[in-house]
């Protein structure tokens, strides 16, 4: 995840003061375990285009019970794992869900919810905001006609919206989720004004990654003019926003070459903040995959996060969470553990690999078969990944890989 208002929040204080705020100390020392996507249930009753999980409406047998949930909570807490964030399907039509949450907060952990919104009415809401869930994340891929047509499910925009209205209104920290593609990318900027609009504070932009259903949809991704035309208007909203000290939080997911591109975006409107900057973003390092954020499935499969469901680490009924995730024997989890990764083609040569840390492994994957081949989702040319203009083995194999996109069509 890239945290977009952070930055900006740190370059309106450096704007201000002339000097740009030294990093926190917080988290110096051990560090904690990964941020775990909890996969709960897989059963959900939205059948949405881009869904990894492609679920349906039925149950899915073999899931881990309630008691098993327990079990591995224990494991996570004594790995210091300090978020979960529980998801689906849809996390809501787990009977225990309640249970769950509240289990993760007495014990500490940060508790977010991800959900599509529809199953949320008053009372629903109600009990949201009485379980204490520190996050909820509600997923609207666009105005009505096009969150509807994504969804599947006509009447899913305003069922959604009034959730987001009901969770506001009872003091819930509620988020947007919208993944963009070229189906969508004209609600962006609606979008926008719609969380402005409605008092929402967080807004998560996710590129389309190519797993699940957005793997058979991947020939419809936005192409890269128009993501570098959205997270221009992104990151203009943030800086807005952090300039004028809104209480306004802007993420983005799923293309660390974000980082890198938010570079480029101050060198050219301020110039004297770039190396600051970059000092800053080389600390994050970009891609977390196996690192730090992590997925348990339905079924107790882990994966280097939520994208990974064709590839399994091991299961938390066989061993606990915390060996699965120190186990370099697998080879896709050592080089997501190596610094630096070894990753090939022109992230190998990109100037900026240090922060963008090699961007998504998934992509890479599902179109070439080779995990550490260059991810094909970069958008930034070769020029601003500092290649020599014309760097005929970079380009040519870039071309290539975007003609295997187009065949998918
Ligand atoms: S070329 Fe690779 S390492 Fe460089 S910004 Fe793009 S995805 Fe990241």
């Amino acid at each position: 995840m890239f945290r977009i208002s952070q930055y900006m929040r740190e370059l309106a204080q450096a704007q201000q003061t002339g000097q740009w705020p030294a990093a926190s100390r917080r988290g110096l020392g051990t560090p904690p375990g990964p941020v775990v996507i909890w996969n709960l249930i897989r059963r959900c009753n939205l059948t949405c285009k881009h869904c990894y999980a492609l679920s349906a409406d039925h149950d899915y047998t073999g899931e881990l019970s309630g008691d098993e949930v327990a079990t591995v909570m224990d494991d996570l807490k004594a790995f210091r794992v300090p978020v979960l964030i529980l998801s689906g399907g849809e996390p809501l039509m787990r009977p225990d869900l309640f249970e769950i949450a509240e289990r993760a907060k007495r014990m500490g952990f940060y508790t977010g919810l991800s959900t599509n919104g529809t199953l949320i009415d008053a009372p629903m809401a109600d009990r949201i905001a009485a379980q204490g869930f520190d996050y909820v994340g509600i997923s609207l891929d666009g105005l009505r006609e096009t969150h509807d047509k994504f969804r599947r499910l006509e009447g899913a925009f305003d069922r959604s919206l009034a959730a987001v209205r009901l969770l506001r209104e009872r003091g819930v920290k509620v988020g947007l989720r919208y993944t963009m593609t070229a189906m969508n990318a004209h609600d962006f900027a609606p979008l926008l004004d719609l969380m402005r609009a409605e008092r929402v504070n967080k807004f998560y932009f996710s590129h389309l990654n190519y797993a699940g259903r957005g793997n058979i949809h991947r020939g419809k991704d936005a192409q890269f003019q128009s993501t570098r035309d959205a997270l221009d208007r992104l990151y203009d909203r943030a800086w807005q926003a952090a300039r004028d000290g809104l209480d306004e939080e802007y993420v983005t997911g799923n293309n660390d070459a974000d980082g890198p591109y938010l570079l480029q975006w101050v060198a050219q409107r301020f110039p004297r903040w770039t190396e600051a900057l970059r000092e800053r973003l080389v600390a994050w390092g970009g891609n977390a995959s196996g690192v730090n954020v992590a997925n348990i499935d339905n079924l107790g499969e882990v994966h280097p996060d939520t994208m990974w469901w064709h590839h399994a680490l091991g299961n938390v009924r066989q061993r606990p969470f915390s060996q699965i995730w120190m186990d370099t024997s697998d080879p896709l989890m050592a080089g997501l553990k190596a610094s630096p990764r070894p990753v090939e083609g022109r992230c190998a040569k990109c100037q900026h690999f240090a922060i963008c840390g090699g961007n998504t492994r998934t992509r890479a994957q599902q179109l070439t078969g080779n995990a550490w081949a260059e991810d094909p989702g970069c958008y930034l040319s070769d020029e601003e990944i500092g290649l020599p203009a014309g760097d005929a083995t970079a380009s040519t194999r870039r071309t290539t890989i975007l003609m295997k996109e187009v065949d998918h069509v």
